[in-house]
Protein backbone atom coordinates (compact mmCIF):
# COMPACT_ATOMS: atom_id res chain seq x y z
CA UNK A 1 0.00 0.00 0.00
CA UNK A 2 1.14 3.46 -0.85
CA UNK A 3 0.33 6.70 1.24
CA UNK A 4 -0.59 9.73 -1.70
CA UNK A 5 0.46 13.25 -0.95
CA UNK A 6 0.24 16.43 -3.54
CA UNK A 7 2.67 18.82 -1.99
CA UNK A 8 6.31 18.24 -1.15
CA UNK A 9 6.12 19.47 2.26
CA UNK A 10 3.26 16.80 3.23
CA UNK A 11 5.21 13.91 1.33
CA UNK A 12 8.59 15.03 3.16
CA UNK A 13 7.30 15.04 6.33
CA UNK A 14 5.35 11.43 5.84
CA UNK A 15 8.38 9.90 4.40
CA UNK A 16 11.01 11.11 7.18
CA UNK A 17 9.07 9.59 9.60
CA UNK A 18 9.65 6.27 7.50
CA UNK A 19 13.34 6.97 6.55
CA UNK A 20 14.76 8.56 9.56
CA UNK A 21 12.23 6.28 12.93
CA UNK A 22 14.89 7.56 14.96
CA UNK A 23 14.71 11.06 14.32
CA UNK A 24 18.69 11.19 14.11
CA UNK A 25 19.11 13.82 10.81
CA UNK A 26 19.99 17.25 11.84
CA UNK A 27 19.81 20.73 10.09
CA UNK A 28 24.03 20.08 9.60
CA UNK A 29 23.31 16.66 7.92
CA UNK A 30 20.80 18.31 5.85
CA UNK A 31 22.99 21.24 4.45
CA UNK A 32 25.60 18.86 3.42
CA UNK A 33 22.81 17.07 1.89
CA UNK A 34 21.87 19.74 -0.17
CA UNK A 35 25.32 20.87 -0.80
CA UNK A 36 25.84 17.50 -2.25
CA UNK A 37 22.88 17.55 -4.82
CA UNK A 38 23.79 20.71 -6.15
CA UNK A 39 27.12 20.01 -6.95
CA UNK A 40 25.57 16.38 -8.40
CA UNK A 41 23.46 19.28 -10.74
CA UNK A 42 26.34 21.73 -11.36
CA UNK A 43 28.53 18.48 -12.75
CA UNK A 44 25.69 17.37 -15.05
CA UNK A 45 25.60 21.49 -16.22
CA UNK A 46 29.10 20.74 -16.71
CA UNK A 47 29.09 17.97 -19.13
CA UNK A 48 25.90 20.06 -20.95
CA UNK A 49 28.10 22.37 -21.11
CA UNK A 50 31.35 20.67 -22.81
CA UNK A 51 29.27 18.79 -25.52
CA UNK A 52 27.80 22.27 -26.28
CA UNK A 53 31.58 23.40 -26.60
CA UNK A 54 32.90 20.28 -28.51
CA UNK A 55 35.03 19.76 -25.71
CA UNK A 56 36.39 15.89 -25.00
CA UNK A 57 34.79 14.24 -22.18
CA UNK A 58 31.52 12.16 -20.84
CA UNK A 59 28.40 13.52 -21.67
CA UNK A 60 24.97 13.73 -20.15
CA UNK A 61 21.58 14.51 -20.90
CA UNK A 62 19.09 17.38 -20.01
CA UNK A 63 16.72 14.13 -18.31
CA UNK A 64 19.60 13.39 -15.53
CA UNK A 65 19.63 17.39 -15.18
CA UNK A 66 15.66 17.29 -14.38
CA UNK A 67 16.67 14.39 -11.83
CA UNK A 68 19.40 16.33 -9.80
CA UNK A 69 17.26 19.31 -9.77
CA UNK A 70 14.48 17.29 -8.62
CA UNK A 71 16.70 16.16 -5.27
CA UNK A 72 18.01 19.80 -5.07
CA UNK A 73 14.57 21.15 -4.53
CA UNK A 74 13.39 18.00 -2.32
CA UNK A 75 16.43 18.96 0.09
CA UNK A 76 15.62 22.53 0.00
CA UNK A 77 11.93 21.19 1.53
CA UNK A 78 13.38 18.84 4.31
CA UNK A 79 15.65 21.73 5.56
CA UNK A 80 12.82 24.09 5.25
CA UNK A 81 10.63 21.23 7.49
CA UNK A 82 13.07 20.75 9.62
CA UNK A 83 13.74 24.34 10.50
CA UNK A 84 9.84 24.97 10.78
CA UNK A 85 10.00 27.02 8.18
CA UNK A 86 6.97 27.21 5.13
CA UNK A 87 9.08 27.12 2.50
CA UNK A 88 5.86 28.14 -0.11
CA UNK A 89 5.52 31.54 1.92
CA UNK A 90 8.71 32.32 2.08
CA UNK A 91 9.57 31.80 -1.76
CA UNK A 92 6.40 34.51 -2.80
CA UNK A 93 7.83 36.42 0.14
CA UNK A 94 11.08 36.38 -1.04
CA UNK A 95 10.07 36.68 -4.78
CA UNK A 96 7.83 39.67 -4.22
CA UNK A 97 10.32 41.58 -1.91
CA UNK A 98 12.91 41.07 -4.89
CA UNK A 99 10.42 42.53 -7.37
CA UNK A 100 9.42 45.32 -5.22
CA UNK A 101 13.23 46.19 -4.92
CA UNK A 102 14.11 45.75 -9.01
CA UNK A 103 11.02 48.24 -9.60
CA UNK A 104 9.62 45.01 -11.04
CA UNK A 105 5.66 44.65 -11.88
CA UNK A 106 5.60 40.78 -11.53
CA UNK A 107 4.76 38.67 -8.34
CA UNK A 108 3.59 35.76 -6.69
CA UNK A 109 0.72 34.50 -4.92
CA UNK A 110 -0.03 31.31 -3.06
CA UNK A 111 -1.68 28.78 -4.95
CA UNK A 112 -4.83 27.40 -4.26
CA UNK A 113 -5.79 29.15 -0.46
CA UNK A 114 -7.77 27.90 1.85
CA UNK A 115 -11.58 29.16 0.79
CA UNK A 116 -12.32 31.85 3.11
CA UNK A 117 -14.93 31.27 5.61
CA UNK A 118 -16.57 33.71 8.47
CA UNK A 119 -15.78 30.83 11.17
CA UNK A 120 -14.68 32.49 14.63
CA UNK A 121 -10.55 32.22 14.56
CA UNK A 122 -11.37 30.34 17.90
CA UNK A 123 -13.26 27.62 16.58
CA UNK A 124 -10.82 27.16 13.40
CA UNK A 125 -8.26 26.62 16.48
CA UNK A 126 -10.29 24.09 18.26
CA UNK A 127 -10.45 22.15 15.43
CA UNK A 128 -7.37 22.58 14.11
CA UNK A 129 -5.90 21.20 17.89
CA UNK A 130 -8.59 18.38 18.14
CA UNK A 131 -7.51 17.29 14.65
CA UNK A 132 -3.70 17.61 15.42
CA UNK A 133 -4.56 15.90 19.21
CA UNK A 134 -7.23 13.24 18.42
CA UNK A 135 -6.42 11.59 15.31
CA UNK A 136 -4.05 9.80 13.18
CA UNK A 137 -3.52 11.76 10.50
CA UNK A 138 0.25 11.59 8.95
CA UNK A 139 0.81 15.15 9.64
CA UNK A 140 0.30 15.31 13.35
CA UNK A 141 3.52 15.43 15.33
CA UNK A 142 3.05 13.20 18.45
CA UNK A 143 4.49 13.67 22.14
CA UNK A 144 4.43 17.94 20.99
CA UNK A 145 1.66 20.38 22.65
CA UNK A 146 -0.52 22.37 20.44
CA UNK A 147 0.40 26.07 21.55
CA UNK A 148 -2.18 27.63 24.31
CA UNK A 149 -1.92 30.53 22.38
CA UNK A 150 0.21 32.78 19.68
CA UNK A 151 2.91 33.29 21.83
CA UNK A 152 3.25 30.24 23.99
CA UNK A 153 7.07 28.92 23.60
CA UNK A 154 6.42 25.54 25.90
CA UNK A 155 7.05 27.16 28.98
CA UNK A 156 5.12 25.22 31.77
CA UNK A 157 4.89 25.09 35.55
CA UNK A 158 8.05 22.88 36.46
CA UNK A 159 9.48 22.29 32.89
CA UNK A 160 9.26 23.27 29.04
CA UNK A 161 7.39 20.91 26.56
CA UNK A 162 7.73 20.65 22.87
CA UNK A 163 5.07 23.19 21.21
CA UNK A 164 4.26 21.68 17.19
CA UNK A 165 6.25 23.29 14.84
CA UNK A 166 4.60 26.47 13.29
CA UNK A 167 4.17 24.77 9.83
CA UNK A 168 2.03 22.07 11.20
CA UNK A 169 -0.16 24.25 13.23
CA UNK A 170 -0.61 26.21 9.66
CA UNK A 171 -1.29 22.66 7.94
CA UNK A 172 -4.06 21.86 10.61
CA UNK A 173 -5.65 25.36 10.56
CA UNK A 174 -6.31 25.09 7.10
CA UNK A 175 -7.73 21.44 6.79
CA UNK A 176 -9.88 23.30 9.65
CA UNK A 177 -10.92 26.39 7.93
CA UNK A 178 -11.32 24.24 4.57
CA UNK A 179 -13.68 21.71 6.76
CA UNK A 180 -15.97 24.90 7.98
CA UNK A 181 -15.68 26.25 4.52
CA UNK A 182 -17.23 22.72 3.33
CA UNK A 183 -18.82 19.70 4.87
CA UNK A 184 -19.35 22.06 8.60
CA UNK A 185 -20.57 25.17 6.43
CA UNK A 186 -23.09 26.69 9.10
CA UNK A 187 -22.30 24.40 11.95
CA UNK A 188 -22.17 25.83 15.77
CA UNK A 189 -20.42 24.13 18.13
CA UNK A 190 -23.31 23.09 21.09
CA UNK A 191 -22.43 25.01 24.40
MG1 LIG B 1 21.16 13.42 -6.76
Amino acid sequence: MTDVYCSLQEANTARQKEWDVDNQITLAYRGNELAGEVGEACNVIKKLERERMGIRGSRDTVEHLAEELADVEICNGLIAMQAGIDLDAAVVAKFNATSEKMGLKTRMALRDPAPSTQQPVDQIEDLAKWLHNETDHPEHCPGYAWPENEHDDGRRAGGWVKIVPKYAQEYFRDIARRMFAGPLAGWEPRL
